[in-house]
């Protein structure tokens, strides 16, 4: 069975249109028509500048890995046509050594939704029709929410940042840089019981943000009184970097009391010079986080159920004609969290 689909495609910096394309369904694997989409920084990176870090935009790629839909076909008898699926953007290889080991995120050859990693690139989700592995297809409910449910993604990031750093139950937690990660990273602490959540960045209007996701309290990062924070070596048990930059490292690593753990999730470039010394002196487990395992299922289950609600981070929807106009929106910080697609 071959369709026609629209697809959102990047052919390098500031270039993005529409292409018509085709898809064939050769009964194997699930046929999802795509219904909407979220814009996640990295969809920005590749617009505003034709790549993420090295990985630059060498031949006409499909935009996005944050996309929901309903099943057309499948090969697996538990995905009914008109099911609706949250799509897992990542397809581990399932043989390498930390695919057996579960650690899928970590997969030597992953092919993740729009990402410029490899040549020839891996498609992303911004199209009409997409053919991807069943395992890729997560049922949720009829009836919920669309404009939540299409959080699964950057939700699965955040959760399985959390869990990076062990039980959360109790603890007191730190997280500079409250885009739509940090706010979601706040969420998923919360619900995983955290007795504290303190959130920082030089925007208001993402502080205001954060308390609606669940921060307990907010400080300005440039013009706020971090004091009491610094005492005995540091106040909390678990501090997440969420900007990239390095001055909020510095502040995780001040904040972090002694023994404490410090999760790497802002994606940033060298920092000039690290701050070694104080790692060691105060013991800080140091842990970097990069997407996610099982956890997508889990974001399915709590959006779907209502444990996390996003929609403080929804900033408007655009169709997937205007794919120019909505990554533009998208990329000004100053009015715009998340941004959805429709198709
Ligand atoms: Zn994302
Ligand atoms: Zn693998």
């Amino acid at each position: 069975m071959k369709i026609e689909t629209q697809s959102c495609v990047i052919t390098g910096k500031q270039q993005v249109s529409v292409a018509q394309q085709q898809v064939e369904w050769n009964g194997k694997g699930t046929l999802v028509r795509i219904t909407r989409g979220g814009i996640c920084g990295s969809d920005l990176h590749y617009y505003q500048e034709g790549k993420v870090g090295s990985y630059e935009v060498k031949m006409p790629m499909i935009l996005g890995h944050e996309v929901i839909g309903f099943v057309v076909e499948s090969d697996d008898p538990r995905l009914k046509p008109e099911q609706k699926v949250a799509v897992n953007p990542s397809k581990p290889c399932g043989e390498c050594k930390y695919c057996r080991r579960e650690q899928e995120n970590q997969c030597v050859s992953m092919r993740f939704f729009g990402s410029a990693m490899y040549v020839p690139h891996v498609d992303g989700g911004f199209t009409q029709y997409k053919v991807v592995d069943s395992a890729q297809c997560i049922p949720f409910p009829q009836d919920a929410d669309e404009s939540v449910m299409v959080f699964a993604e950057p939700l699965a990031v955040c959760i399985h940042a959390t869990h990076q750093a062990g039980d959360l139950t109790g603890k007191h937690v730190f997280i500079s840089g409250v885009g739509p990660i940090g706010c979601l990273i706040a969420a998923a602490a919360k619900a995983r019981g955290a007795a504290s959540i303190v959130c920082s960045d030089i925007s208001e209007r993402s502080l205001a943000m954060a308390q609606q996701m669940g921060a307990t309290d907010v400080i300005h990062a440039a013009n706020g009184d971090f004091t009491p924070y610094l005492a005995d070596k540091g106040y909390f048990d678990v501090s997440f970097e969420a900007s990239g930059h390095p001055s909020s490292l510095q502040r995780c690593l001040d904040v972090t009391c002694a023994k404490g753990t410090l999760v790497q999730v802002g994606m940033g470039g060298a920092i000039p010079s690290f701050p070694i010394m104080q790692l060691i002196a105060k013991e800080i487990n140091l842990v970097g986080s990069f997407r996610f395992t099982h956890e997508f299922n889990t974001a399915v289950e709590w959006l779907a159920q209502g444990v996390v609600k996003p929609l403080p981070l929804f900033s408007g929807a655009y169709g997937w004609q205007d794919i120019d106009a909505a990554l533009q929106f998208a990329g000004d910080k100053t009015r715009a969290a998340k941004v959805q697609l429709t198709f």
